[in-house]
């Protein structure tokens, strides 16, 4: 259907293979990845393979080529899908949305970066000022994002560590007015493998790091020890740069730092013991994080050194044994970063929201929406992180079906059109055991976490195992200890759409906890730099006053699922299905079956069933009329049938297309697109 190609590089739509098999599918991806073209179509979904090399397919005469032309016209291309959802939204007042899905590693920030970059190229074209300046702030954030929401894992170098979804508001005209960023759960690495880190400590004039304390040499730095180290991309002056240029303060740009070197700092600290003293051994330390942190010494080392509990009426003063003080710098250092990241989204948010935009005057204002979220997670050792991401990822599965198959079905049997149905396996169940209310994993874990008392990781496995055992896609280890790994007991076992995934259970209690003492958002509070105090707002409260349980971990990233779902489900949904072709980031090799499991889990072949069972394009008889009459004589200027469904047969069995076509009880539906095309030129010609 794409013309301008030929078949030597495969079939550009997988729609158009003779047979849909499992075979064939593989065997045009692979052609198409080795004759260098990485994009392929479902009807409208786009297939992505990471080439891992640069490729000559983004520049300003591609723009051009796909700009305002229907999906098909072209070769397949990322550009194609941010054309076609850009027009949707300007030509029939539709929000919009991209959804970018795949594993770490496939290549879904960089596809949302060339979407972001093609949707400010083609818009503005009278270069109203104020719009550039929009475009210019919604590409800065991104740099800035990236620098501190990117770390390096053993999948990738330069993986997001958060979900993004990011809101384009657009006027009448269609040009970018604003936007607006959610994150969603940043990792908790130890600060130290963030990009910002190295940045900060290669990057920074050397006065700078002077004044934060900090060393040239990253070894210096237990995080980043434990964390390893990174290439470092865009650099410190870059980053600063954005940040300033966004609208971010001197003062807020200082304290960024300040916080970034607390970071370091307090990966340093070691705590030693003096009989039933625990104290600080590195205690110089403790003056620095005071400087740092705009607060008396003797603040820090409290914090880091005791608790404030109230016992009846009384409030004591604790001290933490060794092993308590380290919990807590650690916690202390995570929660600071993870802080720091929520206050730049938010900060970056109140600067380009939409501003002075009355509807009324200007006509309602559109969004698309860009959505680059991490992929299923299978590592050696999966643990309360991937947990998460992998149920967001039962989630958007189950957005997808519900739009892209069972709407599909339920529309043709509604309005009575012969269907083939198409068996798929609607992964709905696993989503309800991760977050059905009362029964489900996350509700199970909030149960443990409120008990009072010391609760462990292993209870939990118990509270687990007790209620879902019989669970179709639930295994405990302990019923079936298929192997005899040491830790089998500690483990649970998911049957996810992707596949089989064993999660440890060890950490899943304090990472859902809200598990910060007090005292340190008290201290963050009591800082004399206001920007700091600014972010840590609940330090306000004396200890007497905290009587509400913070929510989980697992309940706001719950509640932020669901409503990022409902909010894409109000949207016209694009999709780039993203697929990496192995696993030591090589330009040449296609591994076949780590190829194979991605394109098996991301549902790819039974998109293309529900496809090629499918109709390209419907229209109510009305609408079609009013677009179309002018090309048969039958309806021109007005019929003379007894219904619109009469007219718009005899207009289309007039044009030839009776083949191609079946009529609903409200809508006439059409196979394939070239008709459209065809219907189209027609129209053209006669307007
Ligand atoms: P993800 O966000 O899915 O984890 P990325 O978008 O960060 O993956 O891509 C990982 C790496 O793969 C990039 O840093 C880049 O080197 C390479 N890559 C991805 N997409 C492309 C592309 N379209 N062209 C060239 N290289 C790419
Ligand atoms: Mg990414």
């Amino acid at each position: 259907m794409a013309e301008h190609e030929s078949l030597e590089f495969g079939k550009a739509d997988f729609v158009l293979l003779d047979n849909v098999s499992l075979e064939e599918f593989m065997a045009n991806l692979k052609l198409r990845f080795e004759k260098g073209r990485i994009y392929t179509y479902i009807g409208e979904v786009v297939v992505s393979v990471n080439p891992y090399r640069a490729m000559n397919i983004y520049g300003r005469d591609t723009i051009e080529q796909y700009k305002g032309r229907e999906l098909y016209e072209r070769p397949p291309h990322l550009f194609a899908i941010a054309d076609a959802a850009y027009k949707a939204m300007k030509r029939r007042n539709k929000d919009t949305c991209i959804v970018i899905s795949g594993e770490s590693g496939a290549g879904k920030t960089e596809a949302s970066k060339y979407i972001m970059q093609y949707i400010a190229a083609i818009t503005n074209p009278s270069q109203r000022a104020e719009v550039e300046r929009v475009k210019n702030m919604l590409l800065k954030s991104n740099c800035v994002l990236e620098a501190f929401g990117n770390a390096k894992t053993n999948r990738n170098d330069n993986s997001s560590r958060f979900g993004k979804y990011m809101d384009i508001n657009f006027d009448f005209k269609g040009d970018p007015i604003g936007g607006h960023i959610n994150n969603y759960l940043l990792e908790k690495v130890g600060g130290g493998v963030f990009k910002c880190i190295f940045q900060l400590v290669k990057g920074a004039p050397d006065a700078q790091l002077r004044s934060l304390h900090i060393q040239r040499d990253p070894t210096a730095y237990t995080y980043i020890k434990v964390g390893g180290q990174i290439k470092v991309f865009a650099d410190f002056k870059a980053v600063t740069d954005a940040m300033k240029v966004i609208g971010f303060t001197t003062e807020e740009i200082q304290t960024v730092y300040k916080i970034l070197a607390t970071i370091l700092h307090l990966g340093n600290l070691k705590f030693g013991s003096d009989g039933d003293v625990t104290l600080i051994e590195n205690s110089k330390l403790v003056s620095v994080l005071g400087d740092l942190l705009s607060t008396k010494d003797e603040n820090v080392e409290k914090a880091l050194l005791y608790r404030t509990v109230a016992t009846g009426r009384d409030v004591i003063d604790k001290q933490h044994t060794h092993q308590e003080a380290s919990y807590g710098r650690d916690a202390l250092a995570k929660a600071i970063y993870e802080r720091l990241f929520c206050w730049i989204v938010g900060r970056i948010n109140d600067i380009i929201e939409v501003k002075n935009y009355d509807a009324r005057v200007h006509g309602k204002n559109t969004v698309i929406g860009v959505l680059d979220i991490y992929g299923f997670e299978i590592f050696q050792n999966n643990s309360f992180e991937q947990f998460c991401i992998n149920y967001c990822n039962e989630k958007l599965q189950q957005l997808f079906i519900q739009l892209v198959l069972k709407q599909e079905q339920e529309e043709y049997e509604r309005e009575g059109i012969p269907w083939k149905h198409i068996d798929y396996f609607n992964n709905q169940i696993i989503v309800d055991l991760v977050e059905q209310q009362h029964k489900g994993i996350f509700a199970v874990l909030d149960e443990a976490c409120m008990n009072v008392g010391k609760v462990t990781d292993e209870m939990f496995l118990q509270a687990l195992n007790g209620k879902l055992a019989k669970h179709a896609h639930y295994t405990s280890r302990k019923l079936s200890p298929t192997d005899k790994n040491l830790e089998f007991d500690r483990d649970f076992r998911i049957r996810h759409y992707a596949g089989n995934v064993a999660y440890s259970v060890v950490g899943f209690i304090d990472k859902n906890k809200d598990t910060l003492f007090q005292d340190f958002k008290r201290l963050l509070y009591n800082s004399s730099n206001p920007v700091l105090k600014a972010m840590w707002p609940e330090g306000k409260l004396s200890i007497t006053e905290v009587t509400k349980r913070p929510l989980t971990a697992a309940t706001l990233f719950k509640n932020s699922m669901i409503s990022l779902v409902e909010n894409l489900a109000r949207k016209e949904p694009y999709y780039v299905r993203c697929i990496k072709p192995n696993d030591v980031k090589s330009p040449l090799l296609f591994e076949h079956e780590r190829c194979k499991h991605q394109v098996e889990y991301l549902g790819l072949l039974e998109n293309v069933r529900v496809r090629r069972a499918g109709f390209a394009n419907r229209q109510l008889y009305p609408r079609f009329l009013q677009r179309y009459k002018m090309i048969s004589e039958f309806t021109w200027p007005n019929h003379d049938l007894p219904s619109d469904k009469e007219a718009v047969k005899r207009l289309l069995q007039g044009c030839g297309f009776e083949h191609d076509v079946a009529y609903g009880k409200t809508k006439v539906f059409i196979r394939t697109p070239r008709t459209i095309f065809s219907l189209e030129e027609q129209r053209a010609e006669m307007v």
